[in-house]
């Protein structure tokens, strides 16, 4: 079968890689991204292993054009790792096209860094209607968390009151300032006001406001700090009897206090602003001079370790587990090329895709991969690199 993928990141190297291990659902893959070059590269990187591998340069943003593309390349899913800006111009082309889709982010407009499904989830109707799949924001998280979700919920609970979701990177890259993912969608996320859901309601709070520690299996103790996140909508709904739901990411002192430094001077802001006769974006042009995630792989020690704690009632009784995979970084980088954070995002965006591509995930209209039975994709997360832990007698967060 045919997949399309469009982006040519670090999320997508990933994806590229795991399509061609697994040449025998994915027998051909059309890369197209903005910059054609970083498709070319990943062709000669992985051509000749059983995969068809063609290359294009497309720009995502532009529908009609989109449309007319995937009309000529007829692939059997669009798999979109290009940016959150771009999910609805891809939607609105896979629609008219005829062809499914999966994505790993929730969309955002360009101009307001919120993001809420409200946008994604107003096209069931027209998937519905047109016999096709749209899947959502399978990545990690949100992805492998929302399955996490509906795998405690179908083998270890009746019903789960309170979910806190834990996302931890132990890893060292060396540089003193830079993200693991895109920088733009990085920072516009960590810098938004935070929030939770509690007895179905948003509770906002400041930025960083509320911090925790933990102590993270295989990498020790650290501060996590609540954060907004798009999974929490969704599983507030899809999980049968949720209270409270949280979202917590670790960070360390010396990235606050980078992160700090640039807000102060108004580097992370992303209204425009005239610098020598033309507009720019503040936090686009840090983006231009932050390192590139991509080329972290190499210099990145450590582990990650990204799960949900679940706290719920089984057979009339309380009980909490915890679910969560660890990930090295070294070690992604020895088999894809690649650190933990795009490891992470692109082994389960490829799993979706695989399962759609088999039938398993197959169903009309626009869902969150918790809406899907758990089974077949924990069953591959094992197998396709992220082997999960269920821990019966986790230590909560308060
Ligand atoms: P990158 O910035 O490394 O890659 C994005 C790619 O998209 C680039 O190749 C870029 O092109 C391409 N692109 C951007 N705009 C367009 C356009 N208009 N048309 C065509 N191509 C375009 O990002 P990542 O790989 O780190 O992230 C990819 C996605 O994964 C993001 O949506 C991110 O939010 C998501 N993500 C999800 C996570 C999860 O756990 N769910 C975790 C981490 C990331 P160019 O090369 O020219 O810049």
């Amino acid at each position: 079968m045919k997949a399309l993928i469009i982006g040519a990141g670090g999320v997508a190297g990933v994806v590229v890689h795991k399509c061609v291990q697994n040449s025998a659902v994915f027998s051909e893959i059309c890369i197209a991204s903005r910059t054609k070059s970083k498709c070319d590269a990943l062709k000669a990187a992985l051509d000749g292993r059983g995969t068809k591998i063609t290359t294009a340069q497309i720009d995502a943003d532009n529908v009609p054009a989109l449309t007319a593309f995937i009309r000529a390349e007829r692939p059997d899913l669009v798999i979109n790792v290009a940016l959150p800006y771009q999910d609805l111009t891809i939607m609105d082309a896979c629609l008219a096209a005829g062809v499914s889709y999966l994505d790993t982010a929730n969309y955002e407009h360009p101009d307001t860094a919120k993001f809420e499904y409200k946008w994604q989830w107003a096209y069931r109707e027209k998937f519905r209607a047109a016999g096709l799949t749209a899947i959502l924001g399978c990545g990690f998280d949100p992805g492998a968390t929302g399955v996490f979700s509906a795998y405690a919920l179908k083998h270890h609970f009746d019903e789960i009151n309170f979910i806190d979701i834990l996302d931890c990177n132990g890893g060292d890259h060396g540089y003193p300032f830079a993200t693991n993912f895109n920088p733009e969608i990085n920072i516009r996320e960590v810098t938004a006001k935070g929030s939770y859901i509690e007895n179905g309601e948003w509770v906002e709070t400041e930025p960083m406001e509320i911090k925790r520690s933990y102590n993270f299996s295989q990498i020790g103790g650290k501060d996590i700090y609540l954060l907004h996140h798009e999974e929490l909508e969704s599983l507030a709904l899809n999980i049968k009897g949720i209270k409270r739901i949280r979202f917590f990411m670790t960070f360390s002192q010396n990235y606050l206090t980078h992160l700090k430094c640039l807000e102060n001077v108004g580097m992370t802001a992303i209204k425009p602003i005239m610098y020598e006769g033309r507009e720019i974006v503040p936090l686009q042009f840090l983006k231009a001079v932050l390192p590139d995630p991509a080329s972290l792989g190499p210099r990145t020690v450590g582990k990650t370790n990204i799960g949900c704690i679940f706290t719920g009632v089984k057979d009339g009784a309380e009980k909490t587990c915890y679910i969560y995979n660890v990930c090295d970084h070294q070690e992604c980088y020895k088999e894809v090329g690649s650190q933990a954070i795009s490891y992470t995002t692109g082994v389960p965006a490829m799993i979706g895709a695989k399962l759609l591509l088999e039938g398993k995930w197959k169903k009309a209209g626009v869902y969150n991969v918790e809406e899907f039975d758990p089974d077949p994709f924990m069953d591959d997360l094992g197998k396709y690199g992220l082997p999960w832990v269920v821990d019966d007698k986790p230590v909560t967060v308060d």
